[in-house]
């Protein structure tokens, strides 16, 4: 079948197989020469891409739910979604989740996933207390600080290459409500986002929606969302998971990804608060997935497909370096419609995990020859300010361009060629990036 991430580029043919049975999956581990584990393709590039995949959707059991400390154990293939209609009721909820749900646990530890409050709490990684990993000679291993350290640190956030992740234990973060308390500021410029960043650093979770429509001195306006887990004694845990609202059933004609559109679409966006300041309540799903709400909403950029483009660049000379980013995309006549500008905490431990302390920016870009030539542009930028792009977005940066930007690289490749020394691990990215 042909398979692709969430930006539809590339495709590739692949042989997915699917199991929950874990003697018939080490049966097939030792039979291939090559594969790479999947969960539900929410990464956006080619890390999940290859031409035989194991897919872990039929992992699906739920382990163990200790309700007084908050531990949950899970095979990997349950997805966040599930996890959040079983836990938040209880009045626990995932410690750090991404802008979307409908991903599995493997692939959340896989690609050590950050949330909105990264600045506060880290990775989903820093959670995980321990997971079962099946390796290229079909044993399984337990690895967690204490077990199996460097594999541990190794896999998370190695993004499939050292085995599959079958089962894993992680903590969750006790709630009282299942409702957020919101603040949503309107910001005039970069400078003023920066500055507000900074004043509201307090805030659990923060994250801000950018208009790259605007230039001269309206460049970086953007709403900075900020949000609380509310403690009122007026909420309760009621929690029911939202649905897809909208159904995108096709690709949309090319016409919806030009700049003109896109521009209308940002302006638009921008105008549709007109408080400078608002505070309200807000359900879960509202505030942290509000993309699922538009079901296949990546088909709006049409057959060609698009890329995220997400990097971190550290706090010192940051405005600098993000206006040049600005301008580089203003030169191109390039528009990103979903831009996101968070702020990061520290670095861990995993030798492969995206987030340094810094401001991270993710937009999307439909792919053309125009827009690959931006990459190449922007990559340069980003390197010079001692900078990296998150490997669950990419589908197309270069070997040197990654290999800079990692510094534990050598680490991770010491650890995978001694428990994958045939690297039967390897996907489309993998391959391109020389891991
Ligand atoms: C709308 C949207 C918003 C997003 N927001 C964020 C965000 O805020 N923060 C963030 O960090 N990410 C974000 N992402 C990216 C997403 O969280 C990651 O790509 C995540 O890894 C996807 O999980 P998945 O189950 O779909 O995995 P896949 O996309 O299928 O796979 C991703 C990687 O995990 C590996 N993998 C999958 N399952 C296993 C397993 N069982 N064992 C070992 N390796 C495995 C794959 O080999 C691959 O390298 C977002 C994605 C979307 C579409």
């Amino acid at each position: 079948m042909k398979i692709h991430g969430w930006g539809n580029f590339p495709f590739v043919d692949s042989e997915v197989k699917y199991s929950s049975d874990y003697s018939k999956i080490q049966d097939y581990i030792l039979k291939q020469n090559q594969v790479i584990p999947s969960g539900l393709f929410r990464s956006y590039g080619d890390s999940a891409l290859a031409e035989h995949t194991f897919s872990s959707l039929r992992l699906k059991r739920f382990l163990k739910f200790d309700l007084e400390n908050g531990v949950l154990a899970t095979e990997a293939g349950v997805s966040f979604a599930e996890i959040n209609e079983v836990t938040i009721p209880q009045g626990w909820f995932l410690p750090v989740t991404p802008g979307t749900k409908f991903v599995t646990v493997g692939g959340a530890i896989a690609s050590d996933v950050h949330g909105k409050n990264h600045h506060k709490s880290g990775t989903f990684g820093e959670f995980v207390n321990r997971f079962k990993l099946m390796l290229s000679d079909g044993s399984i291993l337990n690895c967690s600080k204490l077990e199996n350290p460097e594999l541990y640190h190794a896999t998370i956030g190695g993004m499939g290459l050292t085995g599959i992740i079958l089962e894993a234990e992680f903590n969750l973060q006790k709630i009282r409500t299942s409702v957020i308390e919101q603040k949503t500021l309107k910001i005039r410029n970069l400078d003023e986002l920066l500055a507000k960043f900074e004043e509201f650093s307090d805030f659990t979770y923060s994250v801000s929606w950018f208009d790259t429509s605007a230039h001269g001195k309206n460049a970086g306006r953007a709403l900075l969302y900020l949000g609380e887990h509310s403690k009122s004694n007026e909420f309760n845990l009621d929690y029911k998971s939202k649905g897809k609202l909208i159904d995108l059933p096709f690709n949309f004609p090319n016409f919806s990804t030009n700049s003109a559109f896109l521009n209308l679409a940002n302006k638009a966006y921008f105008a549709k608060e007109f408080k400078r300041e608002k505070n309200f309540t807000t359900n879960f799903d509202t505030f942290y997935y509000p993309l699922d709400a538009i079901h296949n909403w990546n088909r709006v950029y049409g057959k060609r497909g698009f890329a995220q483009y997400q990097f971190v660049i550290p706090f010192e000379n940051a405005a600098e370096n993000l206006k040049k980013v600005l301008s580089v995309i203003e030169k191109y006549g390039q528009t990103s419609f979903v831009t996101v500008l968070k702020v990061f905490g520290e670095s861990n431990e995993n030798y492969l995990s995206f987030p340094k302390k810094g401001y991270t920016l993710a937009m999307d870009f439909p792919i053309s020859r125009k827009s690959l030539e931006m990459f190449d542009m922007l990559d340069k930028i980003i390197a010079s300010a001692d900078g990296r792009l998150y490997l669950t977005k990419d589908s197309r940066m270069s070997a040197e361009f990654f290999q800079a930007g990692y510094p534990n690289l050598y680490k991770f490749r010491e650890i995978k060629s001694k428990y994958d020394p045939n690297n039967k691990f390897n996907s489309l990215q993998s391959i391109r990036l020389g891991i």
